[in-house]
């Protein structure tokens, strides 16, 4: 437990950069200001000495004024030199969180665009940023509390042997008891328990966030019971769990340990009276008498530090939680970039003994693919489900990397390409099309920030965007997402491919529309794609054989390989899968006909 504690502030300082210098440095101060602090209680102990000791002629008490001014003097001092303390931990701190989102936020660039897919970016930054700033209440308080506290304990230590250590001993031991109490409920075979505590409090907070995001979806669904479930169960998860670990484990140790720092005096009280005798007889009984004293005023001190610890202790626990949660960011899996790229010689797009598996997948989704596009060809993608054909497209931009063989577009490796210049090359869309709550305009000029209003119009028009915008109140200056103006998945796919012909890049990779396809929307989409396509490189997934006939290859994509690739008529003489997908889609066809005719 201790040294992962440890190694977590060793991770925590890591970030700090440069300013792990000034976290020494309040650290310090505080342990400085936390011995200051104890200096007035010596004064105390001095005044009584001297009184005691003239008693009952206080005028001889020359020295008490001074010792008034001093002990004065120290606490002022302890509490500058504490602001001090704390003055250099925040900034500390607060550099130190800002190293965290930076550094973390720089990893994400750097992670594949296919990592998003199941790990939303938005969701991604909120951890980073709630995790840094979990951080910041660890270095700027807590960390300089349980310095600044074992200073005070060392010196108690030493104070021991000045006074009386009979009686310094009681105090420490009350120290030590609950210090041992506090142990027993994090340490050992309890942290797990504890862990197992505060993950399902973080589960809790998480399910509690998506309940609420989640209700305009009930509201529209009248899933009022189900979505509420998830979350309901979160919370009796917890309340077991808190129950358990608080009553199970912490209700005895914590006990003790509150008893042991508000009442020190248990100890020393005993240890007193059974001093006392021995010092009437040996006639110091002033200097026993001012020594306890100095221990009984002393001691309420302890309690402050002790509690200190406890709640330094909570925060190291919030922090080393956090510094998961950072972990797991920073975990990301990074894209190498190229030190010296190439630039693409042309807009060809070739496949090269492609091999690819996902991430904790057993079998490939691309086995040993090979096929090429000249600039201004038109390929097509086709084959069952699962065959490949979304992981093949998603390639070609980068989303992930090869697991073997490569990808070249221009003739250069994907991956020894400047990844701007790549984008600049290659647009894309896919089916899973993601509008951000902006304008339709702001929408699509994310393509090309530098866009005029009237490429944008234009670009909208190519895409058949015409309908949408004269339905909605703003034209192109209407909010997507706000107050009901919600686009219909076609629509959505029509103002992405605006995006993508505004791009203008020579490679087009498209993922066809067929979850949408209401007969309208579908005409216009590919009227789109059409002018999307004119006169560039075109890698496209095709789920309509339809569209496919014209293009000047195919690749039949099935299980991971490539079955088969010609154009459709050599296919149709082949015989092979494609030719009978195609007899399928004919006999699909006369069906819808004959239904149609039905209808009429
Ligand atoms: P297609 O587009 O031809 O339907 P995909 O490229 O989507 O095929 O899928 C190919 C294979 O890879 C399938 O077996 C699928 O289950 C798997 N797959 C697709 N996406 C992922 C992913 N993000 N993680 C793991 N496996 C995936
Ligand atoms: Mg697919």
């Amino acid at each position: 437990m201790k040294e992962k504690k440890q190694s977590d502030v060793a991770v925590l300082l890591g970030y700090a950069g440069s300013y792990k210098g000034l976290t020494f440095l309040g650290l310090g101060l505080s342990a400085v200001a936390m011995i200051l602090g104890m200096l007035p209680y010596i004064c105390v102990w001095l005044v009584a000495r001297d009184l005691i000791a003239v008693a009952p002629d206080w005028t001889q008490a020359a020295g008490v004024a001074r010792y008034g001014w001093m002990a004065f003097a120290f606490a002022v001092a302890g509490i500058v030199v504490y602001f001090a303390a704390l003055m250099c931990t925040h900034l500390a701190a607060f550099r130190t969180a800002s190293n965290i989102r930076k550094q973390g936020m720089a990893h994400l660039m750097k992670a594949p665009l296919g990592f998003f897919d199941s790990n939303a970016s938005g969701l991604l930054r909120n951890r980073l940023d709630g995790a840094a700033s979990e951080t910041e209440t660890l270095l700027a308080h807590n960390l300089a509390d349980i310095v600044g506290s074992i200073a005070m304990l060392l010196a108690m230590l030493a104070l021991m042997f000045v006074f009386d250590w009979r009686m310094g001993a009681a105090c420490l031991l009350a120290a030590a008891v609950s210090i041992l109490a506090m142990l027993s409920m994090m340490g050992g075979k309890n942290a797990g328990l504890m862990a197992e505590y505060q993950a399902a409090q973080d589960v809790m907070s998480k399910a509690g966030t998506e309940y609420v995001r989640g209700i305009p979806v009930v509201k529209v669904f009248q899933q009022t019971v189900y979505s509420f479930k998830a979350f309901k169960q979160a919370i009796e998860d917890y309340s077991a769990k808190a129950e358990r670990y608080q009553g199970d484990i912490c209700k005895t140790p914590q006990a003790i340990n509150l008893t042991a720092t508000e009442g020190a005096f248990v100890f020393l009280v005993p240890v007193a009276l059974l001093l006392a005798p021995a010092a009437l007889r040996s006639g110091s009984f002033a200097s026993f008498l001012t020594d306890f004293a100095f221990y009984a005023v002393f001691s309420a001190i302890v309690s402050t530090a002790l509690a200190r610890i406890m709640f330094a202790a909570s925060g190291m626990m919030l922090a080393s939680t956090a510094l998961g949660r950072i972990a797991q960011v920073m975990g990301a899996p990074a894209m190498e970039i190229t030190d010296n790229p190439q630039v693409p010689k042309d807009n060809s797009v070739a496949f090269r003994d492609v091999s690819f598996t996902y991430d904790g997948a057993e079998i490939p989704a691309l086995d040993h693919i090979s096929f090429s596009v000249e600039p201004g060809q038109t390929v097509a993608l086709v084959g069952p489900s699962g065959g490949g054909k979304t992981t093949a497209a998603s390639l070609i931009p980068r989303f992930w990397d090869v697991s073997s063989g490569c990808v070249e577009v221009g003739g250069v490796d994907v991956r020894q390409t400047d990844p701007h210049v790549l984008m600049d090359q290659v647009a894309f869309v896919f089916q899973n099309t993601h509008l951000f709550k902006a304008s339709i305009l702001e929408n699509v000029r994310a393509a090309r920030p530098e866009a005029t209003r009237e490429e944008v119009l234009s670009a909208l028009s190519a895409a058949q965007c015409g309908d949408i915008l004269d339905k909605l109140p703003d034209g192109a200056d209407t909010m997507i997402g706000t107050e009901g103006t919600y686009l219909s998945g076609g629509e959505q796919q029509r103002v992405a491919l605006a995006r993508a012909i505004l791009k203008n890049a020579p490679i087009v990779v498209l993922d066809e529309a067929t979850a949408f396809a209401d007969p309208e929307n579908e005409a216009l989409i590919q009227k789109a794609f059409q002018k999307l396509t004119e006169g560039r490189t075109v890698v496209m997934i095709a789920h309509r054989l339809s569209t496919v006939v014209g293009a000047d290859r195919i690749i039949v994509l099935d299980s991971g390989r490539v079955a088969e690739q010609g154009t459709h008529e050599e296919l149709l003489e082949a015989g092979g899968l494609y030719s009978r997908m195609w007899a399928d889609y004919q006999q699909a066809v006369k069906w819808r006909i004959s239904a149609d005719k039905e209808v009429e």
